[in-house]
């Protein structure tokens, strides 16, 4: 999935001293938390790096997996919405994320996802499935897999663990649209018109689509890309510029964010690199302890009643 920089033919507004940097997190919705954290903890072997609430919607968890910092490009967030209905993916939505893995790590998964009970379809290189909620993931080997980071907090040998995002696919009405505004954001198209790349590596891939989706248990609810924390205000204009609607600058204690829509239709956010998941938890307690951001800390007393405590698989 990945071409040099180099190969690109098209597209890639410049913007010297200013870029994206590739995936920040992506976000998706459970119905289920300690069902999810069986999944991305114990057989994906990611950790669960911070524990928190959707600070939108302060009675529910907002689950953060990654490696072992959380490291912008390796974090998996979900929103539990408690026992709400699976949702479909259409149009205006991700419907697929990849992670990376290196080259012969194939094999390793393989049986591991097969034993933990899970149907699978390979072929070279790449393996699919679907989480217990019936969001699609895949698997893919590549090279570039040794620049990752990992979780060393499963019982994934570190040499087979996921290393961050290879990318995601998404379901858009008008892939023209969208590509022009993934040009202005500076990403570069390799040569697939429905595929777009940061660096070289193809993050955001497209197909045309006009059903609509149902967003629900399973379905991914937004995707995030790193910028700079000096940058982001000029993000803000140059989508201002470009006639897209976003929001002020959203402090989200472990990044701040921007919020708007492509033209078809998903959502995007850009969050700053840092200061990270460490700014209220001590990196070995990380995803251990309820944190909430200030404006909820009031709440605590009551959702340390509502929530459902979450147990992290031991590794085996
Ligand atoms: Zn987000």
């Amino acid at each position: 999935m990945s071409l040099k920089a180099h190969d690109a033919i098209g597209g890639g507004k410049e913007r010297p001293g200013m870029r994206l940097d590739g995936i920040h997190h992506i976000t998706a919705v459970s119905a289920d938390a300690q069902r999810n954290v069986d999944f991305y903890c114990g057989v994906l072997g990611l950790r669960l790096v911070k524990k928190t609430v959707n600070f939108d919607a302060p009675h529910a968890y907002h689950l953060y997996y990654g490696d072992d910092l959380g490291d912008p490009g390796t974090i998996l967030t979900f929103f539990e919405f408690k026992g709400i209905e699976r949702g479909r993916a259409g149009a205006g939505m991700i419907d697929e994320l990849a992670w990376k893995i290196p080259p012969g790590s194939g094999q390793y998964w393989v049986e591991r996802l097969e034993r933990a009970g899970l149907v699978i379809s390979h072929e070279v290189g790449s393996i699919e499935f679907y989480d217990p909620e019936g969001l699609r993931l895949r698997i893919v080997e590549t090279v570039t897999a040794h620049e990752g980071r990992a979780s060393s907090h499963g019982d994934v040998p570190h040499e087979h663990a996921l290393r961050g995002f290879d990318g995601v696919r998404a379901l858009v009405s008008d892939p023209r649209r969208t590509g022009e505004l993934l040009e202005a954001l500076g990403f570069r198209r390799p040569g697939d018109p429905y595929a777009y790349a940061v660096d070289g590596q193809t993050l955001y891939a497209m197909r045309a689509s006009a059903q609509d989706g149902l967003q629900g248990a399973g379905t991914v609810h937004h995707i995030a890309w790193v910028c700079e924390p000096e940058d982001q205000e000029r993000w803000r204009e140059e989508l201002i510029h470009e006639g897209i609607e976003v929001t002020p600058i959203i402090d989200r204690t472990y990044f701040r964010s921007i919020y708007f829509r492509e033209p078809g239709g998903v959502l995007f956010e850009i969050a700053t690199k840092g200061p990270g998941f460490t700014v209220d938890e001590e990196s070995e307690e990380l995803g251990s302890s309820l944190k909430l951001p200030p404006q909820h800390e009031p709440l605590r007393p009551a959702l340390e009643r509502e929530l459902t405590p979450i147990a992290v698989p031991r590794p085996t």
